[in-house]
């Protein structure tokens, strides 16, 4: 399965969160750049610019990243994706990788939260981390870019019938039952 929100949807933590109760692994694209820069490999310093402006890493370095992920051993019973596809292009990658690897895409979870909501949230984990990505302005950019190349996509899995709308407020622990509601129709 794969989640998609707009960023500050908490779709992070409910990644993780549903890893764990469905004992599956959960690949998330941010989580794997953000460790690269920190360890300051080649890939890290491929990404770091585009990480920090906010700006989308090219499909083709995210895309055979997504590649050999997806083909280890450890995802054959399943796996949640965090963070991809984000574009449409990126879709029809998903799609020619799962072909090969023999797995299904069984759903496609969206968390929908409000524009202030989201950039409130995000401020109050601006305070509180360390991200080199969460300053307003990079913000709102890439909240942009979200509803310009990601959004779009939940159309397509509307129409093949595995989209599922989660609301993605109120508290951690409120959205994630709610998405393990949503799991089980
Ligand atoms: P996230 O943690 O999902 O908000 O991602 C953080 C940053 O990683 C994004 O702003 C992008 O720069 C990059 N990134 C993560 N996933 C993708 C993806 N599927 N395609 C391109 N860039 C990505």
């Amino acid at each position: 399965m794969l989640i998609i929100g707009p960023p500050g949807s908490g779709k992070g933590t409910q990644a993780e969160r549903l890893s764990r109760h469905l004992g599956i692994s959960c690949v998330s694209t941010g989580e794997i750049f953000r460790e690269q820069v920190r360890l300051g490999t080649a890939l890290g310093r491929e990404v770091m610019a585009h990480l920090d402006s906010g700006d989308l890493v090219p499909d083709s370095v995210t895309n055979e990243l997504v590649r050999e992920r997806l083909n280890r051993e450890d995802l054959r019973n399943g796996f949640i994706l965090d963070g991809y596809p984000r574009n449409s292009a990126q879709v029809s990658e998903l799609e020619a990788i799962l072909a090969v690897t023999g797995h299904r895409l069984d759903m496609a979870l969206q968390l929908t939260v409000d524009d202030e909501e989201l950039i409130r949230r995000m401020l109050m984990r601006a305070a509180l981390t360390r991200r080199s990505d969460d300053t307003e302005d990079i913000m709102r950019h890439r909240l942009a870019l979200y509803y310009q190349e990601t959004h779009p996509i939940t159309s397509l899995y509307l129409q093949s019938g595995i989209l599922v709308n989660v609301d993605g407020s109120g508290t951690e622990d409120q959205v994630f039952e709610r998405s393990v509601v949503a799991l089980t129709k």
